[in-house]
């Protein structure tokens, strides 16, 4: 556009240049030939003289002239020789025959004209020249030189006009151009910009533009956009969000593995089985698993080849050693029979395995702790029945025997009731408030044969008034199963203490602050003590030190068990610390109030 206006305003200079030039030489000429003819009209030619006089009369002629035109004036003998010049010696000058003009009118008879530069005024002229004739005889030639400075100095002006306007044309088409294209592009440049936002993810950007044409609808069109991508965005976003508290909540773990072998999903659970964390995952392979999990990878690798559903349960060795229940599924997508990955769901049921585990050693244990009393019960009774009973002595002593073995039986049976009733928590426990010190002296009371037996005293701190919430039996159960104990364990001549203590530190409760108040039962005694490697096994059901010492003072090895768990049910705490042939110190903190 801009090359085209400045080409047009070229060319027309070219053409006004040239016909300035054409206008301007023609009138020029015209004017140079009246004045030639005027000269000619008022100039008596010496043609009889000879060549000097006729050059001398030129001479004066010209420096006459010279004064009324500005004009060069020449004139010219037949044969070309200069006879006056007004601007130049004449006798100096050569033969002008040659020159344009001259030879212009000798082609045609006619005035002669030609344009050229002057090395002698070193301008541009043009030459206008005419024959000059006397009664009808050629004599010679007038030639008229004039400078085209005038024309040259108009058309330059022109030029610079010309330049300056083509110069203020383009730098006004320059301005408007480029406020029509920021009026134009700007919307679009910010239509862009709002665009490449959304793409970035920035859904909160919109076009606000005001345009109500083609730029104004794109501008909605772009915002619609926006508004629904945000929609479709949260809709997302929001159903992801359900799908990770689904599996972060669910009690199992999720693996999901993509058609490539990549680990394109797992939950915490899963994490923890495992022993992998997810950042440390970064789309890991499967291969990777091969590493801690050898036969998970196995079963994996055959189910990616095989797409078939597997269920098997394998243990763990890493991180922990596990019980794991694991089904491995094809995912095959909706409507489609194309393959893409499988789900790994994975169970762990080290609980349940050790539970059942726990479970037959006990009834393995329990038979075995009911076989022995019966066996003595039967193998006496036997010999009674094979005639021991007719000596007096000896039945007497094997009817001892059987009375304590059926005790024993007894005992241990009472004891399994009440700690499978206890374990399996079907026992509704009876709160009340306890008044401490009265069951303390009630229970010691009850058991002072024993100990006065083994020569065994007690020794009772507890201060009068101290209540607190529990079941009474259950608790003096707790006494009864410790204090029996102690007199068990410790040597004739011995102490068992008792000391109840509210307890120093009051502990806040975790969920409201509250702050709760708790009771120290302390139980020591002066005996044989628990060897320290032996003092975390003591509560297990069956766990003895010394099995024969045990069976001699008639424990069952459940006393502990069923302490532990009555304590377990107030939401008590229990401790122990022992020293071998000094003594054992059992603590139970309980809450005064139950929740
Ligand atoms: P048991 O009927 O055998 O006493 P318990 O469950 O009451 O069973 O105790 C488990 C084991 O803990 C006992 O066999 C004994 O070895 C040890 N034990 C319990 N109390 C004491 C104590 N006061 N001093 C030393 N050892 C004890």
């Amino acid at each position: 556009m801009i090359a085209m206006i400045s080409l047009s305003v070229i060319g027309l200079g070219l053409f006004t240049a040239n016909h300035l030039k054409k206008s301007h030489i023609a009138s020029l000429e015209k004017s140079m030939l009246q004045e030639i003819r005027l000269i000619d009209g008022t100039l008596s030619w010496p043609m009889d003289q000879p060549l000097s006089e006729q050059i001398t009369f030129f001479e004066a002629e010209t420096a006459y002239l010279k004064h009324y035109t500005g004009n060069r004036i020449t004139f010219i003998d037949l044969d070309g020789t200069v006879l006056g010049d007004t601007h130049y010696n004449a006798w100096e000058m050569d033969n002008h025959l040659n020159r344009g003009e001259i030879m212009d009118i000798l082609d045609d008879g006619g005035p002669g004209y030609s344009i050229r530069f002057s090395d002698t005024i070193e301008h541009n002229m043009i030459n206008v020249a005419m024959s000059v004739e006397r009664d009808g005889e050629l004599i010679g030639y007038i030639r008229l030189g004039a400078t085209l400075d005038n024309m040259e100095t108009a058309v330059q002006q022109m030029w610079l006009t010309y330049l300056l306007g083509l110069i203020l044309l383009l730098v006004l088409a320059a301005v408007i151009s480029y406020l029509f294209s920021k009026s134009l592009t700007r919307p679009l440049e910010h239509i862009t910009y709002v665009a490449q936002q959304i793409t970035q993810a920035n859904d909160q950007s919109r076009v606000r533009l005001t345009n109500k044409d083609e730029i104004g609808q794109l501008g909605h069109a772009i915002n619609d956009m926006a508004v629904s991508l945000q929609l479709q965005m949260k809709r997302i976003a929001d159903n992801e969000k359900r799908l990770m508290t689904v599996l972060e909540n669910l009690m199992s773990g999720v693996v999901m593995i993509n058609e490539t072998g990549h680990i394109v999903l797992i939950n915490k659970v899963a994490e923890l089985i495992l022993g992998v964390s997810v950042r440390q995952l970064n789309e890991m392979h499967y291969h990777q698993l091969k590493r801690h999990h050898i036969e998970l990878h196995e079963l994996v690798e055959k189910s990616m080849k095989s797409k078939a559903r597997i269920h098997e349960e394998i243990v763990l060795h890493y991180p922990d050693e596990r019980n794991i229940e694991m089904s491995l599924v094809p995912i095959e997508e909706y409507n489609d029979e194309n393959w893409t990955g499988i789900v790994i769901v994975l169970h762990d049921i080290t609980n349940i395995r050790r539970l059942e585990r726990v479970r037959s050693e006990f009834v393995a244990n329990v038979s075995h702790e009911l076989k022995t009393p019966i066996a003595s019960v039967k193998g006496f009774s036997e010999t009674l029945l094979d005639g021991a009973v007719n000596d007096p002595e000896t039945a007497h002593s094997f009817l001892k025997i059987i009375y304590d073995e059926s005790e024993r039986l007894d005992r241990l049976i009472m004891d399994l009731l009440d700690l499978s009733k206890i374990e399996s928590k079907r026992i509704q426990l009876d709160f009340s408030p306890i008044e401490m010190e009265e069951l303390v002296e009630k229970t010691v009371h009850s058991m002072q044969t024993e100990a006065q037996k083994k020569q065994i005293q007690f020794d009772i701190e507890v201060p009068p008034g101290l209540y607190i919430e529990a079941d009474e039996d259950r608790l003096r159960q707790v006494f009864i199963n410790l204090l029996s104990n102690g007199i068990n364990y410790t040597p004739p001549g011995g102490k068992v203490s008792i000391r109840i203590d509210e307890s120093a530190n009051d502990r806040k409760d975790d969920s409201d602050n509250w702050a709760q108040s708790y009771i120290d039962i302390q139980i020591t005694d002066t005996g044989i003590g628990v060897p320290k490697k032996d003092l975390p096994r003591i509560f297990e059901r069956f766990y003895r030190v010394d099995k024969a010492r045990s069976r001699r003072s008639g424990g069952t090895g459940l006393g502990l068990s069923i302490v532990k768990h009555i304590v377990d049910l107030h939401n008590g705490e229990m401790t122990v610390t022992s020293e071998v042939g000094v003594g054992t110190t059992f603590i139970i903190r309980l809450p005064v109030i139950q929740f």
